[in-house]
């Protein structure tokens, strides 16, 4: 059984796996009420059902696994899951999002159980910005687990932020990101906010084009990073002063969708081709047992003739993802 290959030419070495929908944040853009558990729906994928996906998966050429959510390290489980892949020798690349709530208490067992690279969502070092946009003022302890990682030499870490019109896209909040990398060696970026069915109102409100943020790095004198071939879909840019580096993720730019290389699975054991898609596949049935997984490998191959060339974000259509938190962002 071959490599999975779409009939664009693109191969998928990297799973986007949400273990969770459930989030204790209430980020503006994505789950601004909050979560609400949904009666009588089931629940999300076992230790043993992800087990056998990853099992699946890795023989079909998977090197790379993002555990995602909702927020991940909610789950009771989270540590299991992560050891239980990482027992498995095949995924070099176990990496994870968090919104990094609880990363002051539970870095140390990060680094022990062995995950490769660490993304967290920060949208402002302004405490009170920070506390505006998620809800929750937890950004001290945030900065307080990342100094954490820093400290034991954990060093693929990479903070995110949503770029968000008049609330985190001045020059004044580019710039305490610019003195972040100055003193960290950390990747930055910002990601453009994107429309999602729930947030329609909000995108119109605070949408706005990554360019400015890419105008500041220009003026500033950073240096965009020529792309290699597997690159993610981050334009980056150094500068020899500083010790970190900046992104920028504009889903709206042509050629996004070029470069992709990810499939995404969600916390109930759905295969979703695109982030913005119209469609799910269920896996979950043949995840019962690791005696399904030539069947699950070959339903897996055959979705991948369905993946198209590129989402149509830019047209309002956002497919069936409501907000992030329910695919995996
Ligand atoms: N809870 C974790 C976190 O916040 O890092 C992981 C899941 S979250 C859905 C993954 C990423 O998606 C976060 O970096 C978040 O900022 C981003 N995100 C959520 N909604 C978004 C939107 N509408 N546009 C752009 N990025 C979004
Ligand atoms: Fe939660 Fe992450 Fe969504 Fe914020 S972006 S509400 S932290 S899932």
């Amino acid at each position: 059984m071959g490599a999975l290959t779409d009939s664009f030419g693109r191969t998928f070495p990297y799973i986007r796996l949400s273990i969770t929908d459930v989030c204790n944040f209430k980020c503006g853009y994505c789950l601004p009420n909050g979560y609400f558990k949904q009666e009588n729906k089931p629940g999300f994928l076992t230790l043993d059902e992800i087990s056998n996906l990853v099992s699946a998966l890795s023989e079909l050429g998977v090197s790379k696994i993002r555990l995602t959510g909702g927020e991940p390290t909610v789950r009771k489980d989270f540590f299991d899951i992560l050891k239980n892949i990482k027992s498995k020798g095949k995924i070099n690349n176990l990496v994870m999002t968090t919104n990094g709530y609880k990363l002051n208490q539970i870095a140390d067992q990060l680094i022990k159980d062995g995950i490769n690279g660490i993304n967290i969502s920060i949208d402002s070092l302004d405490r009170n910005k920070f506390k505006e946009i998620t809800g929750h003022d937890r950004l001290p302890q945030i900065l307080e687990g990342i100094k954490i990682l820093q400290d034991k030499g954990f060093a693929n870490i990479k903070v995110n932020a949503v770029l968000l019109k008049n609330i985190n896209d001045s020059e004044a909040d580019f710039d305490s990101w610019e003195q972040f990398v100055k003193e960290n060696a950390i990747d930055f970026r910002y990601i453009e906010l994107m429309q999602t069915g729930d947030s329609l109102e909000y995108f119109r409100k605070y949408h706005v084009s990554a360019s400015v943020f890419k105008n500041y790095l220009i003026k500033k004198n950073w240096n965009e990073v020529a792309r290699v071939a597997d690159a993610g879909p981050s334009i980056n840019f150094v500068h020899s002063n500083y010790k970190g580096k900046f992104g920028i993720i504009a889903p709206y730019s042509k050629d996004f969708c070029k470069t992709c290389n990810r499939l995404r699975i969600t916390a109930k054991g759905e295969l979703r081709l695109c982030l913005f898609g119209n469609t799910g596949t269920n896996l979950r049935p043949l995840l019962q047992s690791p005696d399904q997984k030539n069947e699950l490998k070959i339903l897996i191959l055959k979705q991948l003739n369905f993946k198209k060339e590129s989402h149509y974000l830019e047209l309002g259509d956002t497919g069936i993802t409501p907000h992030l938190a329910s695919i995996g962002g």
